[in-house]
């Protein structure tokens, strides 16, 4: 993989390009993706996003999603955009098979792969150029420094500010992880200095629940959550049958595992979903936990230290006891973190 900076040159000539990022994709991997849009569109290329599968709602208002092609509801269309493209460009993800179906058909197209991420591990072979740092707060993030370093600061406008700073919210929690550096609120002052309206960001992303969301996570609290003290953990396993009756949508359960690291003393959280296909564990951890290689060694997932996720072919209630019997071998570990 080339290093990004020997991308810029290429960015003065017209080509084809689409843009994807990984699966239900979030705040970070849409807000980055249609930055990047609105950016590749200026400069007067031929751009697409096409996302693997739907996104959650509370993503809609965001300038340009109306373009954004869903793989999964337009096969044909978006296989033959990405047949036909000189460039992909691979958002908010480490390797191919976060893209779900997309994998096979990004792998077979001519297009030249170009990687901006920052999870652990990527898989940069696959990639012509690239960028991976996982120092970085989001992938939002670096694709404002890809504006600015490729000497187009000009060109942001109140559209892509918009998309940045979504990402740049979710994937810090609302600038408060360790990963909140001094150049992600230097960002954001300069955002602000555009005229970015920041509060009516947060409403869109944070105040969009459904009743039946706040009562699905009220019962999620009372009745699914199992906690550890002695381990400093606590877990959720919420069953299909809750996903029904609370007539929950894509994007309904995020930032839910959250809460769980908001108990007094609580280092290492999880929660497991029984989705169609597979169980999606989520991870969040505090300290030097490292959720990333926990997720890789038991769930075949993955994703940054202190946030991470995974999947288990297994029933629910077999993979959270699976869960269970894992973190009793790291007592010591767990009782130890500060
Ligand atoms: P979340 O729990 O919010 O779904 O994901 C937490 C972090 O881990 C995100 O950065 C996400 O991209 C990453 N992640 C989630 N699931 C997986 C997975 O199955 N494999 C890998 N490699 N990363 C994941
Ligand atoms: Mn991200």
């Amino acid at each position: 993989m080339q290093s990004i900076e020997q991308f810029y040159p290429i960015l003065n000539q017209p080509f084809k390009a689409v843009i994807t990022a990984h699966q239900k994709p979030d705040g970070d991997a849409m807000g980055s993706s249609l930055a990047l849009f609105h950016f590749l569109k200026s400069l007067g290329h031929d751009v697409t996003v096409i996302s693997p599968t739907n996104w959650a709602a509370f993503l809609d208002w965001m300038p340009g999603t109306n373009e954004v092609i869903d793989f999964e509801a337009n096969k044909e269309a978006a296989t033959k955009i990405i047949q036909e493209a000189d460039y992909v460009f691979c958002l908010d993800f480490n390797i191919l098979h976060r893209t779900k179906h997309l994998e096979p058909i990004i792998k077979e197209a001519k297009a030249i792969k170009i990687l901006i991420d920052h999870h652990q591990q990527p898989d940069t072979p696959s990639f012509g150029y690239g960028i991976s740092d996982v120092k970085m707060s989001s992938t939002c993030e670096m694709i404002y420094d890809f504006i600015v370093q490729s000497g187009h600061s000009n060109l942001i406008n109140l559209d892509i500010a918009a998309c940045l700073y979504t990402g740049l919210m979710t994937d810090t929690g609302s600038f408060r992880f360790p990963s909140t550096t001094a150049s992600v609120h230097k960002i954001v002052a300069h955002l602000k200095e555009l005229g970015l309206q920041h509060s009516t960001i947060h409403e869109h992303i944070y105040d969009n629940s459904t009743e039946g969301r706040l009562k699905f996570m009220g019962n999620a609290f009372l009745n699914r959550m199992q906690v550890f003290p002695a381990l400093k953990t606590a877990v959720m396993a919420i069953p299909k049958t809750d996903i029904y009756k609370f007539e929950l949508k894509t994007g309904d359960t995020e930032g839910l595992v959250n809460y769980l690291l908001s108990i007094e003393g609580i280092k290492l959280a999880a929660i497991v979903i029984d989705r169609e296909e597979e169980r999606k564990w989520s991870f969040r951890s505090k300290g030097n936990f490292d959720v990333n290689i926990f997720a890789r060694t038991y769930f075949d997932g993955g994703g940054h230290a202190n946030a991470a996720g995974g999947n288990s072919k297994k029933s629910l209630e077999e993979t959270l006891n699976d869960f269970k019997t894992i973190i009793e071998n790291y007592k010591s570990q767990l009782t130890q973190l500060k």
